[in-house]
Order: C-alpha cells, then structure tokens, then sequence
C-alpha cells in the first residue's frame, strides 16, 4: 500500500517543495508538489533521484568509534562516550581554540545544520572554525557587511519583475541558481525573455545559461572586477548615475574607479571597450534591471572587489532595493525587525589565523588555511589537534587535499558527523551518522533569507525514524553536549538553552512586540512535538509575519505553518531599506575603508595578462559538489569529471578528445580525459569539483567506480582573496600536456 508525503528538497539551494510515493518506509517516487506555494511543481533530476539519493545502500546505518586502528559499528552511547573522552581532555590542556570545526555545505541544507551549529560554536568557544563559504561565496558576506553592515544581508535579483538582467559568472540552468533562491530558475529566464526582458551572461564559458542570453560576454577569467568597475566608471562618465536613497559615498566612488576606463579594462578582461558601455548604457536605460554575480566572480583573487561593484552598480543605477531590481528578502523567522537607525557596523580581522595570519571574516578562517592550522607549529598558539567535521568533505573541497590528508591523520582526535565514510570522515575516530533526508523534517532556515519571494514551509519527517536511527538535531545537540563538558544530559535542555535565551534577550528588546512580558509564560506557549519544532515555533512568533505571541493574532505560528502543508505565501519581495542597514551611519555606505584601500590590487591587474593556460571549474545539473556522485542516476553522460578545453588549444596541445591530459598546478597534477569543445574560451580549460574518489578507506562503492579527480589538488591553498579568505578557483594557472609526455608552459 503506498501513500503520499511532502517534503522540501534538500539537494540545491532552489528548495522545491516535492510529493514523495512512499511504499512501506522507502521513497519510491518524487514528483513536483504543484500546490507548493513557491516552486508550484518544479522538479529537476536531482529532485527526481531523491527516492535513490534517501535509500543508497552505503550510507552509514549506525555510528563508527575506531578501535584498535579500525572503524568499528557502534552504540550511539559508545560513540558520545568517545566524543567526550576524545575532545574534553584536549580543550582542557590546550584551550578551545585547538579544536576546529569544520562545517561543509549540507548544514544549509537541513533544519538541524540551521539550528545547531551557532550553539556548538559559542559553547565551545574556539576561534578555529572554518567552513564551505571560503570556498564558495564569503566574497558576498564581507561586501555586503562592509556595505549594509550586515554579512548576511544579501540583495537577490527580483526574477519575475526585472526587465534586464545581468548574471556574472553564474549558470543557473545547471546551478538552480544559489545565494538566489528561485525554484525553475531556467523558467523565470524564459519568462523574462517572453516579456520583453534581455538576459546579458558574463561568463568565459558558453553555458547552457549563456545560450539562453541575448548577449554573451566570454570574459577573461578572474577580471570580473575589472570590468564592473570599468562599467561603473562609464555610469559616473555619461552622467547615468541615479542612485538608490540612503547612499553615502557615490562621489567617492566616481573617484576611486575613475581610471577604470573600458579602455583602460579591455585588454585585461578581452572585452571590447565600446562593448563595456553598451552594458554600462543598456544596464542604466533599462526600466529595471538587476546585476548579480555568483561563483565564477567570488572565486577569484579580487572576489571581494566584485561582489561589491555588483552592488554598487545596483544602487548606482537606483536598481537596488525597488521592485524589478535587487531586493533584500524578508524571511519568516528572521529577527524582529528592528527600527532604523546606526548600527554596529561589520568588523573584518578581529583575529587572524596562527600560521599565515589571514584575517578572520564573519568569525571564520580560510578553509585553505586548515591543513597548515593542524601541521604547523608556531612560537604562539596552538595547533589544532582536535577537528569536528560536520557535514563537511574538506579533503575534496578545500585545497592541497593531499596535505589536507596527512594532516587529518596527524590529529589527536576527530568526530565527522557524516552520513558517509568518505575522503574525510575515513580520518575521524567516531563517525555520527545522521538519518537519510526522508527521515528527518525540513525548513530552509538560510534559503528564505535569499529567496525571490517571500514564503515559508516546513516538512514534518516524511518517514519514520528507523530503529537504531537517531535524528540529526539529537546527534548535534548530544555532540554539544559531549564536546562543552555536559554529555549525559538530557539534549532537550540544549534547545531549553536556546529558547530561555532568546526570549530573555526578546522581552528586554524594545522593539520586541513580546516587550515586558514573563519569559517563562512564553515559553509555555510554545508548540512543536520536540525541541527543534518548539524553536521554530519561537522563530516564526517572534519573527516580522509572527503572532508576536498574541500580539498580532493572525500572525504566524507553527501550528499555522502545520495547517498549511504546501506553505503560506508571504508576498513579493517590497523595498525595505533603510531598516535592514545596521552601518554605524545608518546609511548605505558605498566606499568602505577596507574596500579603498584593496582598489591599488585592482590597479595594478590592469597590467596583469596570463601567460599560460587557467583553469575554471563548471557545473552540472545532476551534481552538487560531491554529494551525489555516489548514485547512479545522477552520473555518467555528460556529468563527467573531464577537462574542457577549446580546439585550438587541443590542437597545439596535440590532444584528441578522450585522451587523458596531465593538469599541473600549484599544489598538485592530476589527470583527465580530454573533452574538447568550443564553448569554452581560448587559453582555459576548466574542470569540475568534488571529484577524486579513489583514495582507500572509504565506502561509496559507485562513486569508486568512476572517480574522477580531486581539481582541488591542483590549488597550493596560497591564492587567496585577501578580504575574504575565500580560495581563488577559477582563473588558477595551470599548465597541460598529453598524459605521456613533460609538462611545458602553453605560450
Ligand atoms: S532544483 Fe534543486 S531543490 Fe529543486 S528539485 Fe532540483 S535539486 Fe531539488
């Protein structure tokens, strides 16, 4: 007998709401919910594989201690027993900042991920934390701190308004896009097509979004920068400046670009000059329009730089927060939203890491410092000798895997809460396996606050628990508790915590619409048949649409939420500036100090020209990082782990398509099939990421069988953007030859 059960989709950023067919406890059919208020029935591959993504036979049933050398199965208690005999005596000898943790990209994808990890880093106290953004998107976080105060307030474009929209190293027919939440992204680019729109891709690829464009600029890689200062330059020029209210600082930045001539950029970017003001004209004569930017353009060494001239031709043009612009969303469990006014800024480098002394950015370090932060000594500080890796394949993400390896192996103790035995987790001494995504509820707790519209849904587990199973917010709390010198207690009293903490700060909180009242009488409000849904529940009352616990009786509650399966619809995306600034001006301030003074970097790119080849990552739709290569449906065909280059380029090389091609970098070689194609540009060569699964030890019996390479191997983990920390990936020098013969430099 089958039955039927929503759930949100975990494996992008787009958060499509799906029906599941569900026969005895196994998901035998995913199909787009077409009542979800959001993604109204839009499904992809991935979405379409979520039955065999849930069911993969290797995921890990019960947890892993390591005995005696070997990973060996486990009681849950065995496995927190070890956690805290593992960790504890380490913090108390060598502080909280000789453990690290390392977070990867999944903990936004699961309610637990949203929930827990702020508590276990302020519990544990370390400094030494590290996670996906310094390999993906920490660009957007310090440029939007520095300019709004606020690193997580990230404008998004308004899809279904704008008349023109500019994508910058983004390729959302393959992405689903990200840092942009948008079910059926590719839909709401034909849809701006059909209504008139024009699409613009920058991107040194011809994706198969780029195909879609009325205008595609094959740019050089890692000069995005350049080139939006150069369009920005051409605003100020013509007189097209209109900004958005509530700037300060446009003259100064008329100033600061004012070399940023298109002549001054076209070489360095092999972009036209006279093509640069076309964009710079269409982009300030559109009636709206909308400029953003996405991996291709944080991943470089002038990320930060980027990231924010995107903004600053947004407001420049007055696009930024009006309808058919770029917008800030204004998700259900958000904070009350506060009176507008000065706020305390965004600070960069409160501390810096122990080896290489990169700042930190939003209290994190480079990812790219974390091998170096385990193997290095210093006079000060200590290294890190613990790791907690939740969520988290740092082996194949973060650069120099091969150091990142030995490494891992040279800590005292490390706890990888992964459903996997992968390259990482094969490291750890107790391995915590969380449910398959079936089994556990769902609310995308960072997506809303990217989301196109405004809306809110939560899932309840479509499935049971398994027996022996324990859900991933008691594995976290309980590791909480394990890791802050609490295990044994009861994991309730983690999110009691939480809860008596945000409702004493709430009542204190002026603005609050719970001002004044008993905290305890709150709480006792409260609903949810566990601690993570009383949490929620507490989010969305106190939240900007929440009932304010009585305050505003038709606002939202959980039980609200309950009673609309398919979600609840909260509206377009509205202006909302000045409110959501938290600058010490209260304004947005578009020349920031830090920002300045990295502008002599971009100066001197202007000269900079590669000599060689360099090397870009992509994208494919049936992929996300390396989460899903364990699957058949999702590989093979065209989702292969080969190396694009361009004919030309294949022929000075003397390769044939197929044959295999040793890439050599920084860091590293690896080889790889050749796939010769001319969508890609002169001079690159791109390979994708989250590949290389053929190191021994782990257990994803599929992925093994086509491993493909570890691209970050190729990275030394030294080019980074200095603002942000994050890795540059693309753009990255490489030279290439046929497998059998010397590497040489391509001229
Ligand atoms: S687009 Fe993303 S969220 Fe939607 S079905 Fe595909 S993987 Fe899931």
């Amino acid at each position: 007998m089958s039955r039927t059960a929503l759930r949100i989709c975990p494996l992008c950023e787009a958060t499509c709401g799906l029906t599941l067919t569900i026969e005895g406890t196994r998901v035998t059919h995913a199909r787009g919910d077409r009542d979800d208020v959001f993604s109204k029935g839009f499904i992809c591959p991935k979405g379409a594989s979520f039955g065999a993504v849930d069911a993969d036979p290797d995921r890990l049933r019960t947890p892993l201690v390591r005995r005696d050398g070997e990973l060996r199965e486990a009681t849950w208690d065995e496995a927190f027993d070890a956690v805290a005999a593992g960790i504890r005596p380490v913090v108390e000898r060598y502080g909280p900042h000789s453990v690290g943790v390392v977070l990867g990209n999944p903990n936004v994808h699961t309610m637990a991920g949203g929930l827990y990890p702020p508590v276990l880093l302020a519990g544990l106290g370390t400094r030494s934390v590290f996670t996906a953004s310094t390999v993906d998107q920490m660009p957007k976080h310090v440029s939007s701190g520095l300019l709004y105060g606020d690193a997580n307030a990230i404008p998004v474009p308004d899809l279904d308004h704008t008349d023109h929209l500019i994508l910058i190293g983004a390729n959302p027919l393959e992405s689903n896009g990200s840092l942009c939440t948008a079910p059926d992204f590719p839909g709401k680019l034909k849809a701006l097509k059909a209504r008139g729109g024009t699409l613009v891709v920058i991107d040194p690829r011809r994706t198969r979004t780029a195909k879609l464009a009325d205008r595609h600029i094959a740019v050089r890689p890692g000069t995005d920068a350049l080139l939006l200062a150069a369009m920005a330059q051409v605003l100020h020029d013509e007189g097209l400046v209109e900004p958005t209210p509530h700037v300060q600082g446009v003259d100064e930045v008329a100033e600061a670009l004012r070399e940023f001539t298109p002549e001054a950029v076209a070489e360095a970017c092999d972009v036209e000059a006279d093509v640069i003001r076309v964009l710079a004209r269409e982009l300030a004569a559109a009636p709206t329009a909308a400029v953003y930017g996405r991996i291709g353009s944080c991943t470089v060494p002038h990320g930060t730089l980027a990231s924010w001239l995107v903004d600053v031709l947004n407001i420049l043009t007055g696009n930024l927060d009006r309808p058919g612009g770029a917008l800030f969303p204004q998700a259900a469990t958000d904070r009350t939203p506060r009176p507008a006014g000065p706020g305390r800024g965004f600070a960069l480098g409160r501390w810096h890491s122990r080896v290489s002394r990169h700042p930190e950015a939003k209290g994190e370090l480079p990812l790219s410092a974390l091998a170096e932060e385990i193997d290095t000594a210093t006079e000060e500080g200590e290294p890190v000798r613990a790791l907690l890796a939740v969520a988290a394949n740092p082996v194949l993400s973060a650069p120099d895997g091969d150091r990142l390896d030995k490494a891992l192996d040279s800590l005292d103790f490390m706890v990888s809460v992964d459903p996997y035995l992968n390259e990482t987790s094969r490291h750890a001494d107790v391995v915590l396996p969380p449910p398959p995504p079936s089994q556990s509820p769902h609310h995308d707790f960072a997506f809303n606050t990217l989301a196109v519209r405004n809306q809110v849904r939560y899932t309840r587990p479509a499935v049971p628990l398994e027996p022996g199973r324990m859900a991933e917010t008691e594995i976290l709390a309980r590791l909480i508790l394990a890791v802050t010198g609490m295990h044994g207690a009861d994991p309730g009293a983690v999110d009691q915590m939480v809860i008596d903490q945000t409702l004493g700060k709430a009542v204190r909180e002026p603005h609050s619409p719970v001002h004044g009242r008993d905290p305890g009488e709150l709480a006792a409000q409260l609903t949810g048949d566990n601690g993570p849904e009383r949490r929620l529940d507490m989010m969305l009352r106190l939240g900007p649409y929440g009932d304010g616990f009585g305050a505003r009786p038709d606002g939202l509650g959980l039980e609200k939420l309950l009673a609309h399966p398919h979600g609840i619809d909260l509206g377009p995306l509205r202006p909302r500036l000045p409110q959501p600034l938290k600058t010490g001006s209260g304004q947005v301030e578009l020349l920031p100090g830090p920002i300045a003074d990295d502008l002599p970097r971009l100066r001197a790119a202007l000269a900079e020209r590669p000599e060689g080849l360099v090397l870009i990552g992509r994208r494919h739709l049936r992929s996300n990082n390396s989460w899903m290569h364990n699957v058949p449906a999702l590989t093979g065909g065209s989702n292969r782990c080969t190396l694009h280059l361009h004919p030309e380029d294949a022929e000075r090389l003397g390769v044939r398509d197929g044959d295999p091609v040793r890439v050599k970098g920084a860091g590293g070689e690896v080889t790889a099939p050749a796939e010769v194609t001319d969508a890609i540009r002169r001079g690159v060569v791109s390979l994708p990421h989250g590949w290389g699964h053929d190191r021994p030890g782990t257990r994803l019996s599929h992925a093994s069988t086509d491993p493909g390479v570890n691209v970050n191997q190729l990275l030394d983990g030294r080019m980074l953007d200095p603002l942000s920390g994050n890795a540059v990936l693309n753009g990255v020098p490489v030279e290439c030859a046929p497998a059998a013969e010397k590497l040489v430099p391509l001229t």
